[in-house]
Formats: structure tokens, sequence, C-alpha cells
């Protein structure tokens, strides 16, 4: 190798000689090169003959010339490549530009008919099905499917519930019901936003140790809350490969408006149960409360028994939401709430009546034993007053929160002429009474006179 390259300095050397003789002697370069030859003649190492040197220098010149050719050709492919290549990139740039565009109809198109599939089903359990498989579809990559899971928000225990799941099972799941408060659902609680990540081992809270390789590739998670109203009806939790997670920021509107119609679909889904709750407090409405009071009296006219009704108002209750904020304000009626449901049997019905204040309705219920106490309506009112005043008790103002409640009976067959509207009219009269009188105290209606216990 060392050979070839003295062998081809020495060549290119006496090639430039040659040339620059051509260019400097014009046409007595014959003469000029004999010249040449007889001056360096003395310094060669071996002797040699004109017509060598001679032939020397045109071999020398022939190789040069294809030397040339072959750095010049080899530049020009270079330059020829790299045009090639930009014309390339700009192809492909075209070609994805198409591709995304293809891709953004395609989305429009699944959009469409998800609209269409959702909009058609009215059965709970039905659309419950359709939204996991939309969300696993929507999600999926062809090497690997995702894992789609549906959580629904229950107002009346405020827990996260697992209500259906696509490629997997509840049997998947560490749990099947989460607090609010509890990872990861709580972050989506707080903020409504979804939470969409790829960290390493998210899927904890979630998923069962023992069951994690059920997730396969599907390493990353969507966490979204269906929101309506600002009210989170439900999660869907969403195992998928993190390139989906990865791609879920670029096409994040297609996304958004898959969530909505999923968010809509599932709102239609447990419209049965919002229909007649209260969304805040998650006790029954006031129109539902109303429908089955009416029922109820009728029932109690049919099979002769006594009925009945306790309004409920939170004592000092607007200095929370001034003091502290309406969001504390709406705690504290959920909280409420509940010590009034867990103080009340099954069969009663509790219901919010207005902003603070709630209606219990009592079945099969009166005025208890001749002693005016056990059993009765007075026994149960003053069971609630006493856990919300238990509840709240030594916490500093305007925390320290007691409750007025005003009860009416309507007996059979005595009071049977006894409406619902009098029946409410009496309650509220004795809630009135027990405010005016000092609150934090039941006060019972008695057909005779109005009776006061505190
Ligand atoms: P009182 O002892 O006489 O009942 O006094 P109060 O402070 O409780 O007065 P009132 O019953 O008139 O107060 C009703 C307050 O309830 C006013 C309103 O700000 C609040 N409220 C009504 N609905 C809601 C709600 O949905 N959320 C919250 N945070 N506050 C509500
Ligand atoms: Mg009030
Ligand atoms: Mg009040």
């Amino acid at each position: 190798m060392r050979v070839f390259w003295v062998l081809f300095w020495v060549l290119a050397v006496a090639a430039l000689f040659a040339i620059a003789i051509a260019l400097t002697g014009g046409f007595a370069l014959p003469d000029r090169l004999t010249a040449v030859f007889f001056q360096v003649q003395p310094w060669l190492p071996i002797t040699f003959e004109l017509e060598h040197f001679l032939v020397v220098l045109v071999v020398a010149s022939l190789l040069l010339a294809a030397l040339g050719f072959a750095v010049s050709g080899a530049v020009v492919s270079r330059l020829l490549l790299r045009q090639s290549r930009k014309l390339g990139e700009v192809a492909a740039a075209r070609r994805e530009g198409e591709r995304t565009q293809e891709l953004h109809l395609q989305q429009y198109d699944q959009l469409g008919s998800l609209g269409q599939i959702l909009s058609g089903q009215l059965d709970k359990r039905a659309l419950a099905q359709h939204i996991v498989e939309a969300a696993s579809r929507f999600t999926s990559l062809p090497q690997s499917s995702s894992l789609a899971s549906l959580w629904i928000l229950h107002f009346e225990t405020d827990t996260f519930r697992f209500e259906r799941g696509f490629y997997c099972d509840e049997a998947l799941f560490t749990k099947t019901v989460f607090e609010l408060n509890e990872p990861p659902f709580a972050q989506l609680v707080s903020t409504q936003q979804p939470w969409i990540t790829v960290e390493a081992g998210v899927w904890k809270p979630l998923v069962k140790a023992e069951k994690a390789d059920r997730l396969g590739a599907a390493t990353g998670l969507m966490l979204i809350p269906l929101i309506i109203e600002n009210s989170v009806l439900g999660v869907l939790a969403v195992f998928c490969h993190p390139e989906v997670v990865k791609a879920a920021g670029r096409h994040s509107a297609f996304y958004a408006a898959v969530w909505a119609e999923l968010t809509l679909a599932l709102a239609i889904a447990v419209q049965g149960e919002v229909a007649i709750l209260d969304r805040l407090t998650g006790v029954h409405n006031r129109e539902y409360f109303m429908k089955r009071l009416i029922q109820e009296i009728e029932r109690a006219d049919r099979y002769h028994l006594p009925l009945s009704l306790l309004m409920i108002d939170i004592d000092n209750f607007k200095p929370v939401n001034d003091t502290l904020g309406h969001q504390q304000g709406d705690a504290v009626l959920k909280i409420i709430a509940k010590l009034i449901k867990k103080a009340v049997r099954a069969i009663d019905l509790v219901g919010r009546y207005g902003g603070e204040e709630f209606i219990v309705m009592l079945p099969e219920t009166g005025y208890g034993d001749e002693a005016g106490a056990s059993g009765g309506a007075l026994t149960v009112a003053e069971r609630i007053r006493k856990a919300v005043d238990e509840e709240f008790r030594g916490l500093q103002k305007p925390l320290n929160l007691t409750i007025s409640l005003g009860a009416a009976a309507r007996r059979f067959p005595e009071d049977r002429a006894m409406g619902h509207q009098d029946l409410i009219r009496h309650a509220d009269e004795q809630l009135y009474q027990a405010k005016t009188t000092g609150k934090n105290k039941v006060c019972l209606f008695q057909p005779e006179k109005p009776q006061q216990v505190s």
C-alpha cells in the first residue's frame, strides 16, 4: 500500500511538471522535455533513457486525468446523492402530511361513528361497554391492545366503583371501590384534568402486583376524568403502549373530543341515577323526593300506616361560606348529608330541600308510643341532631355547627285529610319554631299544640 502511495506521488509530481511545461512551453514541448530530462538526469538514482522518461510522463498524465475524473465523479455523485436525499425528505414530508390528513379524516370518521353508536344506546350496561371498548380502540396500537376500565363515581357514598373493563376485568385491580381522596383518583378530582403518564410503576395503586404482567407492553397510563358541568361523573383508566401516551399530546384535540363524547355517553348511562340524586350531597333531589312523598302517602292510606316528615336546616351556616369559602361550605353540606343518611333506616328517604335544608321522610313512623318518644319521629330527629352535634362539637367557630329540625307526623286514620303540602307546612313551622327558640333542637308538631323538646 505504501509503495503504491509513493508511486502515486512520484507520478503526480511528474505529471504536474509535464503540465507546467506544456502550459509554458507551447509547441516546443518535446525540446523542453528533453532539456528538462538532461537537467534532472544526473540526479536520478538509476540511468534513464529519454524515451522511458517520456513514457512515464504520459502514463502519469493519463493516471492523473483518471484520478481527476474519479475525484470529480465522486464529488458530483455525492452532491447528487445529497440533492436526492433532500428531494426524498421533501417527498417524505409530503407523504407524512398526507398521512396526517388521512389520519385526521379517519379520526373524524371514527368520532362520527362513535357518536352514532353511543347515541343509539340508552341501556347503562351497554353504554358502559361501548365506552370502554371505544376507549381501548382509540388508544390501541396493532402490536399492543389497551386495557380500558370505567370507574363510576357513586354520589351516595363518594366512591369510585369499577363498572366495566375491556381487555381487563375487576380481578386485575387492587380494589373495586376507591374513596374520592385515594390515589390515583384523588388527583383527578382535585385538578379535573387528565393524568397521562409513562412513569414507571404508576400502575401500582391500581393493579395487583401479581397481575401486572397482564399489562404486557401497555405500561403507559391515561386517567381521564369524565366531567360535566364541573362535576366528575367517572374516570376512565386506560393502560396503553407508551407510544400512544407520547402521541396523545400531538392529537390532543382529537382525544379531547373522544373523551367529551364518552362523557356524554356516561352522563346518559348514569342519568337514571343522576336524575334522582342531588349532585353535591348524593341524597335525593327535591323533585324525586316530592314524587316519592306523594306515593308514600298514598301507600300509607292504602295500608293504614303512619308517616312522618322532618325538615332540617343547618344553624349559622352562612358564616362557613363567608369565612371559609363556598368549597368548605359544600364539604360541610356533604358531611351533614352523610350523617343524616347514616342516622336513618334504609327505607327512609333523605332529600335536599334547598340550599342547606334537608328533608327526611319516615314511612311507617308516627309519634311513637304513648310516652311520645321511642320509635317515633322525635326519636329519629333527635338521633340526627345528636349525630351532627357530636360531629362538630369542639370545633372552632364557624365550624361548631348544629342543626335545627321540625318534625310532623301523619297518623292513620286521624290525619287522612292531610296532604303532602300540609305535612311539609307543619314540619316547616316546627323548624321555624326551633330556630326562633334557640336552635340545635327538635320541635315536633302536635295536632293539638306544638311540642318542644331540646
Ligand atoms: P340559620 O341558623 O338561621 O339557619 O342561619 P344560616 O346562617 O344558616 O342562614 P340561612 O339558613 O339563611 O343560610 C343559608 C346559607 O346557605 C346561605 C347560602 O350561602 C348557603 N348555601 C345554600 N346553598 C348552598 C350550597 O349549595 N353550597 C354552599 N356552600 N352554601 C350554600
Ligand atoms: Mg336555610
Ligand atoms: Mg341555616
